[in-house]
């Protein structure tokens, strides 16, 4: 399930740089989350990176796009082709995912 940014967003930016997949960015009237590279930071922290950093809780998911952890690893290796760190703890089924905590 991809993580989207609500309208209660302050535009504070706290969460952009936090991203390891580079999914957020200044929308014309809030912050936005590109749900084709939101992988729920799996593969990357056990918990959601923008989530834990948003003074207003708005980082949430978004009930229309439900996906597995599968799903959401595999979208991570593909974001991430050059990361030969990550592809070994995939490999070994060892990295960080929040289903798994
Ligand atoms: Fe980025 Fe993780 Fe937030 Fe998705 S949940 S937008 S991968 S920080
Ligand atoms: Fe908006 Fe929260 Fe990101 Fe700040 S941390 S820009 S309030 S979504």
């Amino acid at each position: 399930m991809a993580i989207e940014i609500t309208e209660d967003c302050i535009n504070c930016g706290a969460c952009e740089p936090e991203c390891p997949n580079e999914a957020i960015s200044e929308g014309d009237e809030i912050y936005v989350i590109n749900p084709n590279a939101c992988t729920e930071c799996v593969g990357f922290y056990d918990h959601l990176a923008c989530q834990a950093v948003c003074p207003v809780d708005c980082c949430v998911p978004d009930p229309n796009r439900v996906e597995t952890e599968e799903v959401l690893i595999d979208r991570a290796l593909s974001l991430h082709p050059d990361d030969e760190d990550l592809r070994r703890k995939v490999e070994a089924n060892d990295y960080p995912s929040h289903f798994r905590k």
